[in-house]
């Protein structure tokens, strides 16, 4: 029926333009907004339930990586 022109059928993450994940900083994906994956949606919602949610505020420049493992 209709031939799609030049673009690539393909499930991938489309980045959000700005977005950025709260947690780790990096940028967020579509799929997980308004993280960047999963785990990192899954750590803010265990410290709202933990109660012992605060903003980071260390913000190391450059590629900060605290602690933060990305096996994905
Ligand atoms: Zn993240």
């Amino acid at each position: 029926m209709s031939a799609e022109s030049g673009a690539p059928k393909k499930a991938q993450i489309i980045p959000l333009k700005g977005g950025k994940c709260p947690i780790c900083k990096k940028q967020a994906s579509y799929e997980f907004r308004p993280f960047c994956s999963k785990r990192c949606a899954d750590l803010d919602l265990g410290r709202w339930l933990d109660g012992d949610y605060r903003l980071p505020t260390n913000e190391a420049p450059g590629d900060a990586e605290a602690g933060v493992e990305d096996d994905d």
